[in-house]
């Protein structure tokens, strides 16, 4: 069964010359942990938020269990838990009020929202806070307590805007280990976005990555892996002033002022390494490549 079907999806907003969304064609399959890669500003949150209707696109069409979105707003909203990457506060309700409140928007009896608000604070291990305002939370705090309420009164589809932001390490195993439970135990369809690829890894069935407002590629992350299998990361740390040149052959990734990435196939790192002067090299980590390579994969293809 089709959850979504994206069809030719475009989307400029008001005064930027360059497009956030081009032509994005892609069906998501109820049941499925489907998974967005790619850069800062490569198009994923405004692709979700099309998806979540709230954001309208200028071309295309987005069908949602075969019904056009722009039409079936309330099947939209009662279906799908949406959690955006900004986590601010949820006006001033507590914890306990949010969760409450969610799950009897989303069609739960008074009693039965009660129970769901329970079950949501011991699951997410944020009992503690139940009376606490969500506006005096920290990062971390909000991140679980908007899962928590993404989640609340159990929507068949949950669209989640970089889930594991702004957690430590043992809380973002706490969120993989129930968007796994989710899906494995209730059929719960999701869609994410993450730079955690390592976890991602672990719990996706299918990848889409973005490159510049468009989906470049769509698969199983061992299918698109194996066009990197022979493939390793080079991350190059240097002075900003005087960054080292690469064998022409090779495009770099840029990370930050004076940190690269570059992508090698196995046989080119002897000639890349001879070729850089290394004196102008602070320093440089080679490492096999892992599914967050792809997006750079494909981001710096010639
Ligand atoms: P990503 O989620 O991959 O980081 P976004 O979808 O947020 O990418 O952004 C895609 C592009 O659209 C970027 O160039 C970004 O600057 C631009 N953009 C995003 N939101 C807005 C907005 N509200 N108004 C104007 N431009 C925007």
């Amino acid at each position: 069964m089709i959850v979504y079907e994206i069809e030719n999806l475009c989307k400029t907003y008001q005064g930027q010359t360059q497009p956030a969304n081009k032509n994005i064609s892609l069906q998501i399959y109820q049941g499925e942990i489907f998974g967005i890669l790619g850069d800062n500003g490569a198009g994923k949150s405004t692709l979700v938020r099309q998806m979540a209707n709230l954001l309208k696109s200028d071309f295309g069409n987005i069908t949602f269990f075969q019904q056009n979105i722009t039409e079936a707003r309330d099947l939209v909203q009662m279906n799908v838990g949406y959690m955006p990457q900004e986590s601010g506060a949820l006006n001033n309700l507590t914890v306990s009020e949010a969760l409450y409140f969610t799950a009897h928007l989303r069609g739960m009896s008074r009693q039965d929202a009660r129970k769901e608000c329970e079950a949501l604070l011991d699951t997410w291990q944020i009992g503690y806070l139940r009376h606490q305002p969500s506006s005096r939370l920290s990062g971390g705090q909000r991140r679980l307590l908007r899962l928590a309420v993404a989640i609340a009164g159990s929507p068949p589809v949950l669209i989640l805007d970089e889930p594991t932001n702004d957690l430590d390490p043992q809380r973002r195993k706490l969120v993989w280990d129930i968007l796994r439970r989710l899906n494995t135990e209730k059929g719960t369809t999701i869609i994410l976005i993450t730079h955690d690829a390592i976890e991602a890894e672990k719990a996706i069935q299918r990848v889409g990555i973005m490159v510049s407002g468009e989906l470049v590629a769509v698969g199983r992350p061992s299918e698109l892996k194996a066009k990197i299998d022979r493939i390793l990361r080079l991350e190059l740390f240097f002075s900003p002033e005087n960054p080292p040149t690469l064998p022409s052959d090779l495009n770099y990734h840029f990370l930050e002022p004076g940190h690269w990435q570059v992508l090698l196939q196995w046989q080119q790192v002897t000639s890349t390494l001879n070729h850089l002067n290394l004196e102008q090299i602070d320093d440089f980590r080679l490492y096999s490549a892992t599914l967050e390579d792809l997006y750079l994969h494909y981001a710096t293809k010639p």
